[in-house]
């Protein structure tokens, strides 16, 4: 049976493997996907180990720039995040890097919460491997404007060069934030330690502005806590991201579309 994996560390919590045992059960793909842990210095070691049989490997937290450096060939969208989060061993042996994370981003507000972003202004909170990822997908989607704004503004600042021929991208520090945008994603990881960005309540208009965090959690977190205050008009969590991404990596590796509407639901049941 074709095995998968997703390495990381930790890896305890990973919920990359029930959803792909979700995804093969709908499909009727036989197959076998286990979490693995890699020790923080030998992600090299373990990735080179399990794919001498393995066919695919899924990339987390903190090892997916190290994929990327570790491929033989990467797809554009790899190649422009500077990080993989998905490998595939060909047919030649060779390992193909591909990032979903910004596909993945992008189906979940355009397809299952349903609002366009072509026209749109869009503020991106953080410079970091998760902003990185999802900018370049963003800029396809047509929007009018997309600031990423970070606490370390230079960061910002790269990552707006980085991207500026590929649409209309700027960069901002959070004092300089004041008019109220379309939709306002988080892509930092202060919700992992319960802390919210400054940012100053004019960014929401309410009822019009949405709200997007990266991160899931059985709880709102603080962030969509804080944009609900703020009257937003819809606050969404990264669960969804985290199915779409998991899907175009199934895709991408087995050729077959999973639904992902019923793995959702499954997921936001068990909690
Ligand atoms: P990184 O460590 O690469 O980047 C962290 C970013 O957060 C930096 O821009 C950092 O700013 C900023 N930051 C951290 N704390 C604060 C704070 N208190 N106030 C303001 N800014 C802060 O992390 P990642 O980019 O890899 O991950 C970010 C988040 O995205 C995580 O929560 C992760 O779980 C989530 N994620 C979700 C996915 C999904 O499928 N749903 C997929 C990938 C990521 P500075 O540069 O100034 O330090």
């Amino acid at each position: 049976m074709d095995r998968y994996a997703v390495i990381g560390n930790p890896i305890a919590h990973s919920k990359s493997p029930p959803i792909h045992g979700l995804f093969a059960r709908q499909t009727g793909e036989q197959l076998q996907y286990e979490a693995l842990l890699a020790p923080l210095d030998d992600f090299a070691g373990t990735l080179r180990d399990f794919l001498q049989e393995g066919r695919g490997v899924n990339v987390t937290v903190p090892f997916k720039e190290q994929a990327w450096a570790l491929v033989d060939s990467r797809t554009p969208a790899a190649e422009r995040a500077g990080a993989v989060n998905t490998i595939q061993r060909l047919d030649d042996g060779s390992l193909l890097g591909d990032n979903t994370d910004g596909k993945g981003l992008v189906r979940d507000i355009q397809h299952n919460a349903g609002l366009p972003l072509a026209g749109k202004r869009i503020l991106l909170i953080g410079a970091g491997g998760a902003a990185r990822g999802v900018i370049q997908p963003l800029l396809e989607a047509g929007p009018a404007q997309l600031c990423v704004v970070n606490r370390t503004v230079e960061k910002a600042e790269q990552l707006a060069m980085l991207f500026k021929d590929q649409g209309p991208i700027s960069a901002a520090g959070f004092d300089w934030l004041e008019e109220s945008v379309d939709l306002i994603i988080n892509a930092t990881s202060a919700s992992l330690d319960g802390q919210l960005p400054p940012l100053p309540p004019s960014l929401i208009r309410p009822g019009h502005t949405w709200c997007y965090d990266m991160m899931y959690a059985s709880e709102a977190t603080v962030f969509n806590r804080w944009a609900d205050e703020q009257g937003a008009a819809r606050c969404i969590d990264g669960l969804g991201m985290l199915v779409e991404q998991a899907a175009e990596a199934f895709f991408l590796w087995r050729g077959v579309r999973p639904d992902t509407a019923p793995v959702l639901a499954s997921l936001r049941q068990r909690g």
